[in-house]
């Protein structure tokens, strides 16, 4: 394929500056989302509007999603009025949010009923490695699909072929684990330090050179002392991501007992309230564990 047709589904934080980097990259894109608001922006940068995933799947030679989670995937692809109703035979279905492996591999069998290419494709980054076109990409599926669709990939960063269809699923679990850990431990050491009553931003530049240094401490270490926890990557969307790795630990019959515990400091602060803050919000969580004022925490 030279220049396919591409239909983006799921114009959100991700889904924005993905899509306007193919449009810019020349590819000719018609999108959808159910909220009729988050199409204008990509609309404005030249994209065709459909009025359903089924039309992107009727109009389109490579359909990408971009949902929230597994029950949206599902709806999109398989629902009513979803991809499966109007794709045709060896075209190509990428999802690329963060869904449960298992799910990634029913619907790809759905699709491969009626002749579909699929692959799963989630991503690391976050917002600004989708507006830098530097995401992480880990790819499941076929070696000979992968080689077609990477063209496309490479637009929005740098893919990597992890195994089979669900594997690259499997990957993001894995990368989810290392990041809510990380952000735990930022912020419990951040907590400590200041009730101790060092400045924090000193801690933050110091450790920023030793071996404690991290994509976390980098990106959003001065943000969490600054209490700015504008998404980014919300909470409700790590909490999700925890609750897959969670079960997929169970199905694989894997314990994982340091997650488990950041599992439940995310699940306290769905509790208060915090779901829409960014995931580095998870430090006011620590903050009053710990008697200490948050900065910021609404
Ligand atoms: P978001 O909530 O900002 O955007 C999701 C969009 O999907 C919304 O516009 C919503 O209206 C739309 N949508 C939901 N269901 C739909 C359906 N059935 N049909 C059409 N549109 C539908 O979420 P986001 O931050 O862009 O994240 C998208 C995915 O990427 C998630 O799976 C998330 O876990 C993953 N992700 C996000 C980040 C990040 O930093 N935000 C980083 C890596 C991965």
């Amino acid at each position: 394929m030279s220049k396919p047709k591409i239909g983006f589904i799921g114009l959100g934080i991700m889904g924005r500056p993905m899509s306007k980097h193919l449009i810019n990259a020349g590819y000719e894109l018609v999108i959808y989302d159910i909220v009729e608001a988050s199409v204008t922006e990509v609309a404005a940068a030249g994209a065709a509007v459909a009025g359903s995933c089924k039309e992107v799947a009727e109009q389109a030679d490579v359909i990408i999603t971009m949902v929230p989670d597994s029950p949206d995937v599902e709806a999109a692809a398989l629902g009513e009025n979803g991809i499966i109703e109007g794709i045709s035979e060896g075209n190509y279905y990428v999802d690329m949010s963060t869904i449960a492996p298992s799910v990634a591999v029913s619907v790809g069998e759905k699709m491969a009923e009626k002749g579909v290419l699929c692959l799963d494709g989630p991503v690391s980054g976050g917002d600004v490695g989708a507006q830098n076109a530097t995401l992480s990409i880990m790819v499941g599926g076929e070696e000979d699909v992968f080689n077609t669709i990477k063209p496309i990939f490479d637009i929005m960063g740098n893919a990597v072929l992890c195994g089979a269809l669900g594997s690259g699923q499997i990957v993001k679990a894995c990368n989810q684990v290392l990041v809510a850990v990380t952000i735990a431990g930022v912020s419990e050491a951040l907590t400590l330090g200041t009730k101790a009553g060092v400045d924090p931003i000193k801690i933050v530049k110091v450790l920023g050179s030793g071996l404690a240094r991290c994509g976390i401490l980098e990106n959003r270490g001065e943000r969490m002392v600054n209490g700015d926890f504008d998404p980014g990557f919300r909470i409700r969307l790590h909490y999700k991501d925890l609750n897959i790795i969670m079960k997929t630990g169970n199905d694989y019959q894997v314990p994982l007992p340091v997650t488990s515990v950041v599992h439940e400091l995310f699940n306290t602060a769905m509790a208060k309230g915090r779901s829409e803050l960014d995931h580095s919000g998870l430090l006011t969580v620590l903050e009053d564990l710990a008697g200490i004022e948050a900065r910021t925490k609404e």
